[in-house]
């Protein structure tokens, strides 16, 4: 039966707690169908504070909508998605939820940092004014404070001399690190990486997957679809093997990835390593 989150909080999994303090993000029962395409087919999937999880899994499986549903940018038809133990589209009143405004989904949507294969850097506004733009209009933060981090942020990344340039005049790896930068002005619980270097000329991989490196190191909570197996491997708390919808494998990297224990990871493996 439709369990509609506004009158069924309650998630698939029995003995589930909603808002475990434990975990920055938690995916509960969630389907998300296109037409008649089920893209998402039942995915439960919890990540710890601090954690990196990696995705893996062939294109088609349903690892850009995930993404996208954890950020509100595409709504779930059933099931529930928490970060930082708020539900993703709903305010709480008591025991029900309720539906967002769009004003309040922006805000929300703050809580995460996206960070896109292809960029996505707003092309009229210069690289510091791509970092402050959030923290201002969805945050609503000071332009003194938003300024002084972003400029530190951009430093971070290797990138402080580009401030005042224009996404066009850069290179795509330092594109990509604006837009690393730009998702941490926000102070997210998560951020989510959606094959950060599959859109990179190969010399471009290494310093963009550094500054992701440098971020897991901070204790950040990450969540990372990648098909780059070896940075999964050094990286990784935990990586999840997605096929058709449906995480096949969740475990450690060796687990995954040394042992895996479902014929569908184990092909998909032989292609990509
Ligand atoms: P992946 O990121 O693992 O390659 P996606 O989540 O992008 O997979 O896509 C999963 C499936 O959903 C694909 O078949 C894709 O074509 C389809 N799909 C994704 N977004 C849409 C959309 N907005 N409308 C229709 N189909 C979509
Ligand atoms: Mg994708």
């Amino acid at each position: 039966e439709p369990a509609h989150p506004s009158t069924s909080p309650a998630p698939a999994a029995p003995g589930t707690v909603i808002g475990d303090p434990a975990f920055a993000v938690e995916v509960l029962g969630v389907h998300k169908s296109f037409g008649a395409l089920h893209v998402l087919d039942g995915v439960d999937l919890r990540v710890r504070r601090g954690e990196v999880t990696v995705i893996l899994g062939p294109s088609g499986s349903g690892k850009s909508t995930l993404l996208r549903a954890i950020n509100h940018l595409e709504k779930v038809d059933k099931g529930l998605i928490l970060v930082d133990s708020e539900p993703i589209g709903y305010r709480r009143k008591g025991t029900r939820l309720h539906e967002l405004s769009e004003r309040e989904i922006l805000h929300q949507r703050a809580k995460v940092g996206f960070v896109f294969q292809n960029f996505n850097l707003f092309p009229h506004l210069t690289v510091l004014e791509n970092v402050i733009e959030a923290p201002r209009s969805a945050q609503r933060r000071r332009r003194d404070d938003v300024v002084a981090q972003a400029r530190s942020l951009l430093a971070a990344v290797g990138v402080a001399d580009k401030a005042d340039a224009y996404p066009r005049q850069l290179s795509g790896g330092q594109q990509q690190r604006v837009a690393i930068a730009r998702a941490l002005a926000l102070n997210p619980a998560v951020i989510l990486f959606d094959e950060p270097t599959s859109a990179l000329d190969p010399e471009l991989v290494g310093e963009v997957l550094e500054a992701i490196r440098a971020l897991a190191g901070q204790g950040r909570t990450l969540i990372i679809v990648t098909h780059e197996i070896g940075f999964a491997r050094e990286v990784a708390d935990s990586v999840v093997f997605m096929d058709a919808g449906v995480i096949v494998e969740h475990g450690t990297p060796s687990q995954v990835l040394d042992h895996p224990r479902h014929e569908r990871t184990r092909a998909f493996l032989s292609k990509v390593l």
